[in-house]
């Protein structure tokens, strides 16, 4: 896999979507509007010839810890939370197929009724065919995220680059929604990110990605662009390495 695409540096990427992210401005669920902006998005990176895997969360439908927090059994909320992304999963499927963007969906928990079940053989061969490959049902495993899940799936289709999109332009030194002084930065170490404790990806994540010299960029979604630019090689946001 050393080859690159013509328009980018890159010839494979792992994005990561936050399942709020599909919220849009509601408070729950999955936003039409925002599905159409991102099926858009995502059509243009695969039209720079780059082969595209795709993890998203389920922040939006249900989390694990919320239903522990309430009392739930945290292996079986996690277990409800894994099922939420495979609806996440299956509505951004629907909105790539409906653009013309050819796409399979792979769920670490089988349900053969409703889409395949993921092997790394089958991820292989679906990219290979330039289908945009969206990873279902996290790791399979209760106690873990989505944000492990898109590392792991990175490392298993070899991608070059995880692109982290988020609701801000990258990694501050604190919350910028709360501290006005919050400080951006262009590029940060994996060591930084966890010895500073920035809230990025959970450490499991960034362990995985120090380990295995996977580079992150973080930026923001919802600037239209954003995505083609991280992907293109572009410095959109925060460069993690
Ligand atoms: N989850 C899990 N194992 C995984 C990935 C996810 O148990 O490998 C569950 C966990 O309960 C988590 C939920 O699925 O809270 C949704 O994932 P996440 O919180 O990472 O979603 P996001 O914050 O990206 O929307």
């Amino acid at each position: 896999m050393t080859s690159h695409s013509a328009n980018s540096p890159h010839r494979r990427v792992l994005l990561k979507l936050s399942g709020e992210a599909l919220m849009g401005q509601q408070a729950y669920g999955i936003s039409g509007e925002v599905l159409n902006y991102l099926a858009a998005e995502i059509r243009e990176i695969v039209a720079l010839g780059v082969q595209v895997g795709l993890v998203i969360g389920a922040g939006n439908i249900f989390r694990g810890m919320a239903g522990s927090a309430a009392g739930m059994d945290r292996a079986t909320a996690d277990n409800m939370g894994m099922l939420a992304t495979v609806i996440n999963a299956l509505s951004l499927h629907d909105a790539l197929e409906r653009r013309g963007v050819a796409a399979r969906v792979l769920s670490a928990i089988d349900m053969p009724s409703v889409c395949e079940s993921f092997s790394r053989q089958k991820a292989h061969h679906h990219l290979n065919k330039d289908r945009v490959v969206i990873f279902a049902a996290g790791t399979g495993n209760p106690y873990f995220t989505t944000d492990t899940a898109a590392m792991l799936r990175a490392l298993e289709i070899k991608a070059d680059l995880v692109c982290k999109a988020t609701r801000v332009d990258g990694v501050y030194d604190k919350d910028p929604l709360r501290h006005q002084d919050a400080v951006r930065f262009d590029t940060l170490s994996f060591e930084e990110v966890l010895t500073r404790r920035l809230k990025v990806m959970d450490s499991a994540a960034i362990s995985l990605a120090m380990d295995n010299a996977t580079p992150i960029m973080v930026f923001d979604m919802n600037v239209p662009g954003n995505m083609k630019r991280a992907v293109s090689g572009e410095q959109v946001g925060t460069l993690i390495k």
